[in-house]
């Protein structure tokens, strides 16, 4: 089905996207970056320099002002994930739908002056720390501590399962400045990579994203400024995670459609082109029921994603409605790939195909950025009452 949400404007950055990926994402890159377990920073800074990432940093501290416009990120996303570069979309994503809206939203006006032109350019990547090795879903049982000092704060605690957290230059860290655990109990605290005390240099060894750093973080009396603390004033960090969590999900939403589209045309690529029983695969009659159904569901997906864009765009998208978007097309994803891995036999399980490596990388899009449990406890409060 077309889709009807892009127009000149997004084609022509369509095209920048894909010669930008033809450059730089080759699969010879794929592979260090994976040998590596990061992204290299020349192409962040390639990619900044391209105006791939960045695109929420408003034009005047040297971005592309799109945060509301989420049609341009999802082409990022479509484009790299199509090409078989789910580590490099994860990395990207982490500083644009992560990272730089709390500064841009949040921010104090000498936090964005600071921050945003070095986050424009690649020169400077973010990472947002909310999940501790006792407390994910529930963030407010978390017990990594901000205690006043003259001057900041001395921080205390750990991180883990931080996206991008080795590689960042900054992380947006959820830490405990109150007594308790009502929602005032937390502020946002800017770690600085240098701080005497923050280490981040732990990186997990995970099933997808191979090419995607994940890090432990430990914090011992590290100082932190209070220039850092977000919004500058204390407090507010519970309510400042709710305000981005919608952008988060919707981003996850719109990686699984695009997730889900790839498998789709790789799938179908492979069962024209490959033959059993004199026969192409794709001519088995159980094979064109599952393209169909494929076909079927990436339309689905992609109606209800774009819908959220605009709704994204207008300010009307709900922490409910993001909810929905999230759990719905992550499930979706998962069971494209599962039939695209099962109609490639065994090469779809070979990592040099990009359907395998985009099955293992889906999986944790039912686990991050909420899981999708959490998810749908989130929007059967709106339909029962809370429990
Ligand atoms: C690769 C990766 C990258 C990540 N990146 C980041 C990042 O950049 N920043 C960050 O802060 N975090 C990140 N996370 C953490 C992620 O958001 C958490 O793992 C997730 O929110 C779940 O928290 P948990 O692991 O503590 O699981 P738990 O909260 O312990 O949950 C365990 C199980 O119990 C279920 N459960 C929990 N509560 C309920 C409930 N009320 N009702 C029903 N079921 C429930 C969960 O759904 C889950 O199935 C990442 C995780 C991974 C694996």
């Amino acid at each position: 089905m077309e889709r009807e949400i892009y127009d000149e404007d997004h084609e022509a950055f369509r095209d920048v996207v894909k010669e930008f990926l033809k450059r730089f994402a080759t699969e010879e890159k794929r592979k260090q970056w994976e040998a590596d377990g990061e992204i290299d920073r020349a192409t962040m800074l390639a990619a900044g320099e391209a105006g791939i990432i960045g695109l929420s940093v408003p034009e005047e501290f040297g971005g592309a002002g799109m945060l509301q416009d989420y049609r341009f990120r999802s082409i990022v996303l479509e484009e790299t994930i199509g090409a078989g570069q789910g580590s490099l979309a994860g990395a990207f994503g982490i500083q644009d739908d992560l990272a730089v809206p709390y500064i841009v939203h949040m921010g104090t006006q000498e936090q964005k002056e600071k921050w945003l032109p070095g986050m424009a350019t690649g020169e400077i990547l973010g990472a947002l720390a909310m999940t501790e090795p006792g407390a994910g879903s529930d963030l407010r049982g978390i017990k990594t501590t901000a205690k006043k000092v003259d001057g900041g704060y001395l921080v205390n605690g750990a991180k883990t399962f931080i996206s991008s957290g080795k590689t960042a230059d900054m992380v947006v860290t959820f830490v405990k400045t109150g007594e308790g655990n009502r929602p005032d109990a937390f502020s946002l605290l800017i770690l600085e990579d240098g701080m005497e005390g923050f280490d981040h240099s732990k990186k997990l060894e995970k099933m997808g994203f191979h090419g995607w750093d994940t890090a432990e973080l430990s914090f011992t009396d590290v100082f932190v400024p209070e220039a850092n603390l977000i919004g500058g004033k204390e407090g507010l960090g519970f309510i400042q995670l709710m305000m981005n969590l919608p952008l988060e999900r919707l981003s996850i939403g719109v990686a699984a459609a695009a997730a889900g589209e790839a498998a789709f045309a790789w799938t179908r690529d492979y069962v024209l082109s490959r033959e059993a029983f004199g026969e192409r695969i794709a001519d088995f009659q159980n094979t064109r029921f599952l393209l169909a159904d494929m076909a079927t569901t990436v339309d689905v997906m992609w109606t209800y994603n774009d819908r959220a864009m605009m709704l994204y765009k207008d300010k009307k998208l709900t922490a409910e409605e993001a909810a929905k978007v999230k759990f719905w097309s992550t499930d979706r994803e998962a069971e494209l790939l599962d039939i695209g891995v099962q109609l490639h036999g065994g090469y779809g399980y070979i990592t040099e195909y990009p359907i395998a490596r985009a099955y293992l990388d889906a999986r944790v899009h039912r686990i991050y950025g909420g899981t999708n449990e959490i998810m749908r406890d989130i929007v059967s409060r709106q339909i029962v009452g809370k429990r």
